[in-house]
């Protein structure tokens, strides 16, 4: 696989090496990546001997958890613990881990978003990399550590979904090269697959339902919402609202998909995709979001009205990837 030379490497690999105590986290809401990066660095780290952990503000998804060691990952809202420091996988600030307790550690960001910021003491962002995955794979290989099936199980499956199944815009050679390594070292793809897209709760199916009760479609955009009483009539959980906007982007003619979810205070989160020709990372930071291109999300005020006209306003301002 090929690979660019990156000096935040090699200074993220100088930190590990000069400290033992780690702890490991993401975002609050984990995604694919989120979880497979914390958990697969997280392996590494400790056949390094050094200890490490992860803590997860919202501990791990339903649809992760047959990940190897995902029950060992702590669920807090607060890191606690001598940790020398304090390793942030895909996230833009301490304040998205939701966490308490990072402020005062070493911090080292690792993140490929395009709207990654450096906010930590040592950051490695890498808008190049497909996934998050693909940074702890380059990491883990330059660390000289083995990949062991639980290792290559973790990281597919980040790489699997961050990549909407190797079908979003930047897979590449380099992807399915990564994919390949990872599946010699002992990962199965079909295996990794069946616990991610054939392990649905029923909630989410029915939640599925709701929102596509609620498709609107204006021009290029498509959009739907679930309030919090269609999520409560479904018992249906916020993890369950992951990926239903694909569903939205699956229209044909659709360029830009958003999904809102009524929040308990009244504002909406909200996930916009694109197929590639509207920037929405670029949509997501007018409010204060972020993301990728293709993929991102941010939190707008209500009432829902007000919430879907603000933001199909700025998807028709219409910033184009370049
Ligand atoms: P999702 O719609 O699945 O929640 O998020 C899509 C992508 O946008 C993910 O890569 C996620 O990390 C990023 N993202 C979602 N919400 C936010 C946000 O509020 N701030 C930033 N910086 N990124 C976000």
């Amino acid at each position: 696989m090929q690979t660019r030379h990156s000096d935040h490497l090699d200074d993220v690999l100088r930190h590990i090496a000069q400290h033992e105590r780690f702890v490991l986290t993401s975002h609050a809401r984990p995604d694919g990546d989120a979880v497979g990066s914390a958990l697969a660095f997280c392996l590494a780290l400790r056949s390094m001997g050094k200890q490490a952990d992860v803590v997860l503000h919202d501990g791990v998804p339903r649809i992760y958890r047959s990940l190897p060691f995902a029950d060992q990952v702590v669920q807090s809202d607060r890191v606690m613990g001598s940790y020398e420091a304090a390793i942030i996988l895909e996230c833009d600030s301490i304040h998205r881990t939701r966490l308490q307790g990072l402020e005062d550690r070493f911090l080292i960001s690792i993140d490929h978003h395009v709207s990654g910021r450096p906010f930590a003491h040592v950051n490695w962002i890498d808008p190049h990399a497909v996934a998050t995955a693909e940074m702890i794979f380059r990491l883990t290989r330059e660390a000289g550590v083995k990949f062991s099936p639980e290792i290559a199980t973790c990281l597919y499956t980040a790489l699997m979904t961050d990549t909407g199944s190797f079908m979003f815009q930047g897979t590449n050679e380099n992807t399915f090269a990564l994919a390949r390594e990872l599946t010699l070292a002992g990962a199965d793809p079909a295996h990794c697959a069946r616990g991610i897209y054939f392990a649905h709760s029923e909630a989410k199916l029915r939640l599925l339902g709701e929102a596509l009760r609620n498709l609107h479609r204006e021009g290029h955009i498509g959009y739907c919402w679930v309030t919090r009483k269609q999520m409560e009539r479904c018992g249906a959980l916020e993890e369950d609202c992951e990926g239903l906007v694909n569903y939205v982007l699956s229209i044909g003619g659709v360029e830009v998909a958003a999904f809102f979810r009524e929040m308990p205070d009244g504002r909406y989160r909200v996930s916009l995709r694109s197929k590639g020709k509207v920037d929405v990372a670029r949509v997501a930071e007018n409010f204060g979001g972020g993301g990728h291109e293709c993929a991102s999300g941010c939190s707008v005020d209500g009432p829902l009205a007000d919430a879907v006209r603000a933001v199909i306003f700025q998807v028709g301002r219409g910033p184009s990837v370049q």
